[in-house]
């Protein structure tokens, strides 16, 4: 059983050092060569860089 909340610390902004829960990174922007019309993107809220990377195996650390 997975029980993930959602402000869970996931995504990390390489250009300004700053950790966010996916749901302030990710955004959806119109595209029309999408086939939904759109498209998401993960960028930074802090500083609008799309440098995100996903945090993974954060558990064991310390
Ligand atoms: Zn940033």
């Amino acid at each position: 059983m997975n029980t993930q909340s959602a402000n869970q610390i996931t995504h990390w902004c390489s250009s300004c050092n700053s950790h966010f829960p996916l749901h302030q990174v990710r955004h959806c922007i119109p595209v029309s060569t999408s086939p939904h019309g759109e498209e998401e993107v993960l960028q930074c809220p802090t500083c609008g860089s799309y440098h995100i990377e996903e945090l993974q195996e954060v558990a064991d650390a310390q």
